[in-house]
């Protein structure tokens, strides 16, 4: 075998990793790629789900193709915001608890192995709540059950623990201590780097929509490629309609979300870890994170906005949605009542009816598997994602009918936040 400096550091990393050295790892350029021999699995999309999908199938022996359109944690792609959120609380919704539990333990242990802990920053996560409030409440009683560490604190706790916010109507509130953030794309790109040391192909190559019905052998790239493969998986995040316009386009919903960062005077440690967590006001549908590495307090609405194309759709925020956060942040954190806007940044959520994931089999290609529909809250679970689908496509199994395209409505219902 001739030892070329990339396989060197694939084989030394996946060694590392006790993954196994998959064949294509070994001389050849791109087996499955126009006219060499077809790859196991080609993942189309190396958003969240689609890298730990491909690293997993890797991992389980499997010859993998990773291709992705505009490259892995783009600045289109849903997984391309600086940071995202990992909680444990989702009201009675255990599955997304479960998994979340899940996923943080694997995503601090893939950040160990490439030496980069800060890609979890356990800030905390603070959920405040009013009143009765049903979802709160619900979560609270999940947490205990599965042993998710948690405080509930009431107001006065609340207001001496974090004296720069103003609760206003908030009369409690859920904390869990050793959640927090990720750090959006640098954490898929990390998943990626660790996929292509176990043996995964990455590509940068669109995909061109697949025509015709039954099972699919190859899928052409639009500089001419042809990608073939035993089984494909298309997580696409908010471009599943456009690659399946039948059956998704009226089912995946990418809705156009504005997010701001808001600068603190210099000095001005309030709104930063350790003095600040994350925050979720679910009454008033708005959380936010400290400023990180002095990129600004994030601010971002989780209400729905319009629909949105991820390929054309302009990327800038809007003066109304600005002036409408700039009043929240001045009731809530007064001290950032003049803060200057910093940064921002446009993204979509691709979201199913309720929320729910899809994970399930193309209806009318045996062989084809559609994943996406992270509807605003996927990001965290892609390793529990990735587990799921690897284990399905090696082992089979029962699928989680929760998951199914058969749930999946025309018309948008939220139910899981
Ligand atoms: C503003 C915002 C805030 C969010 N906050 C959170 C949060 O705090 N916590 C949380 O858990 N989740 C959060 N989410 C949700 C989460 O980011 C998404 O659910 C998740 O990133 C979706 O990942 P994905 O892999 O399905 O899609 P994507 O990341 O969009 O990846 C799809 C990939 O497919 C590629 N692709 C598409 N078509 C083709 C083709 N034809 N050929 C080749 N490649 C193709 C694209 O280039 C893209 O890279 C948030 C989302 C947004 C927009």
């Amino acid at each position: 075998m001739k030892t070329t400096r990339r396989n060197f550091v694939k084989t030394a990393v996946a060694g590392a990793l006790g993954a196994a050295v998959v064949p294509s790892l070994v001389g050849s350029q791109t087996p499955g790629v126009s006219g060499g021999n077809a790859y196991d699995v080609a993942v189309v999309g190396a958003g969240v789900f689609g890298a730990w999908t491909a690293y997993r199938l890797a991992q389980a022996g499997r010859r993998v193709a990773l291709l992705d359109a505009y490259g892995s944690g783009n600045a289109r792609a849903s997984s391309g915001g600086q940071t995202r959120v990992i909680r444990m609380g989702y009201g009675d919704q255990e599955i997304y608890t479960r998994w979340s539990m899940r996923s943080l333990e694997v995503w601090k242990s893939l950040f160990g192995q490439v030496g980069r802990p800060s890609l979890f920053q356990e800030v905390g996560v603070l959920w405040m709540a009013r009143g009765e409030d049903p979802l709160t409440t619900k979560t609270l009683t999940t947490l205990q059950r599965l042993g998710v560490v948690h405080e509930r604190l009431g107001r006065s706790e609340l207001e001496r623990r974090w004296p720069q916010i103003d609760f206003g109507p908030n009369t409690w509130a859920i904390y869990e201590p050793d959640s927090g953030f990720l750090t959006g794309f640098h954490a898929v790109q990390a998943v990626v780097q660790l996929a292509e040391a176990t043996g995964v192909e990455y590509l940068q190559e669109a995909v061109v929509p697949p025509a015709g019905k039954g099972p699919l052998d190859s899928v052409t790239t639009r500089s001419g490629k042809t990608v073939k493969a035993g089984t494909f998986v298309f997580a696409c995040g908010p471009w599943l309609p456009k690659v399946f316009p039948d059956l998704l386009g009226e089912r995946i919903f990418p809705t156009r979300q504005e997010v701001f960062y808001f600068g603190p005077a210099p000095g001005d440690e309030r709104f930063r870890a350790p003095a600040m967590p994350v925050w979720v006001d679910f009454a008033e549908e708005i959380y936010g994170l400290p400023d990180f590495k002095g990129r600004g307090f994030k601010v971002a609405p989780d209400r729905h906005g319009p629909t949105f194309d991820p390929d054309t759709g302009t990327r800038v925020i809007t003066p109304e949605t600005l002036a409408a956060v700039r009043k929240f942040v001045a009731r809530r954190f007064p001290g950032l009542k003049d803060a200057p806007l910093v940064s921002s940044e446009v993204c979509q959520y691709e979201n199913t009816s309720n929320g729910d994931f899809l994970i399930d089999r193309h209806p009318e290609r045996d062989n084809v598997w559609l994943v996406g529909g992270g509807s605003g809250h996927g990001f965290k679970h892609g390793p529990a994602v990735g587990e799921y689908v690897t284990a399905r496509i090696v082992e089979g199994g029962k699928l989680e009918s929760r998951f199914s395209l058969a749930t999946k409505q025309k018309i948008q219902k939220r139910a899981v936040y």
